[in-house]
């Protein structure tokens, strides 16, 4: 099969071609896995932050890919789950060990034998791969293959950040940085939370107008202070500025969640500008959000079918991966960036 690996991590500032295409052969199910023909898969932020080392994959070469829709082609010995040709989605969450207390209580993804699609094992960037059959998941037919591709991350994974909130309809809600995840989430929320009033900081007047569009009751800059204090705030921007900001912004009580899989080092020193009084005091909670569970993958893709969320979805050949991260990298984007396979 053909796959784009990583074989080295590296600064994509400094080498702009870090996967390399590869022929290998095609990989063999498990008794309990099954074998997907990929058709298309999604191009996340988590790539580069794996390809530059803030969550360096544990072992080279690895083919990269979370968000991955494909069908099924062959049951390892003991998968019964899904017939040859049914269509599955894969997520960030490739497996857990299943036993332990964080399994056993819903919070697989926890798990201190987690293992990340893409990071850990192969993932998408290629004609097949492998799977549990208990962690593959059925998709709507309201999605195409390639629409469906990039609900499988970032839309689970905003789905999971929005109900570790807490938020009760009508409390107000603060997006800061408005991505892919942000702007799935302020869909969610005008339909599941109607009478909550969004308030989005974004870096570019470009994203902030694109807020507005989806209606969000106010936008700004990711410095400005709010114009109404807030319930709670979903974090997802890489850096610690927005932090500090954002915590002035809630109101006794509130809580952050920040929805970031690294925080970069370069603004640390922000954190310097922490007031208690200001920032902390008055029982504000800071809480991050890790990984998804299956049940936030399924649930979100009922919810997205049943709204519907479609993302507008920018598609590159399997071939040109390296031009997808280095447009995402620089922030050149138009939709979400998917390879079709
Ligand atoms: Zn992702
Ligand atoms: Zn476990």
């Amino acid at each position: 099969m053909k796959a784009m690996i990583l074989s080295q991590m590296c600064s994509m500032q400094e080498n702009k071609k870090p996967l390399k295409l590869v022929t290998l052969p095609d990989p063999v199910p498990l008794k309990k896995e099954i074998l997907v023909k990929v058709s298309a898969c999604g191009v996340c932020h988590t790539e580069l932050d794996e390809i530059e080392g803030r969550t360096p994959p544990p072992v080279l070469p690895i083919i990269p890919g979370h968000q991955v829709i494909g069908r099924v082609a062959k049951a390892g010995g003991r998968a019964s789950k899904f017939k040859i040709g049914d269509r599955v989605g894969i997520a960030w969450i490739h497996s857990s060990c299943g036993i332990c207390t964080q399994c056993a209580s819903g919070n697989e993804n926890l798990c201190a034998r987690f293992r990340a699609t893409g990071r850990d094992v192969n993932g998408g960037y290629a004609e097949y791969m492998t799977v549990p059959e208990d962690f593959a998941h059925p998709v709507p037919d309201t999605f195409s293959d390639m629409v469906a591709a990039p609900l499988m991350c970032a839309g689970a994974i905003g789905y999971r950040s929005l109900h570790l909130t807490g938020i009760q309809d009508g409390q107000n809600l603060g997006l800061t940085g408005f991505g892919a995840s942000a702007h799935l989430v302020l869909k969610m929320v005008r339909y599941q939370y109607p009478a909550t009033k969004v308030f989005v900081f974004a870096r570019s007047a470009e994203e902030q107008q694109f807020a507005r569009e989806l209606g969000a009751a106010w936008a700004g800059d990711t410095e400005t202070s709010a114009p109404e204090q807030l319930a709670c705030i979903i974090d997802t921007t890489p850096a610690w500025r927005p932090v500090v900001t954002a915590l002035n912004n809630l109101k006794p009580g509130g809580r952050l969640v920040i929805n970031a899989i690294r925080k970069e080092e370069a603004d640390k020193q922000a954190l310097l500008q922490l007031d208690y009084p200001a920032h902390l005091w008055m029982e504000k909670e800071i809480k991050s959000v890790a990984n998804v569970s299956r049940r936030d993958v399924r649930e979100f893709l009922q919810l997205a079918a049943e709204i519907p969320i479609k993302p507008e979805v920018q598609e590159y050949p399997l071939e040109e991966a390296n031009t997808a991260l280095v447009e995402l990298k620089e922030r050149k984007i138009r939709g979400a960036k998917v390879l079709r396979i």
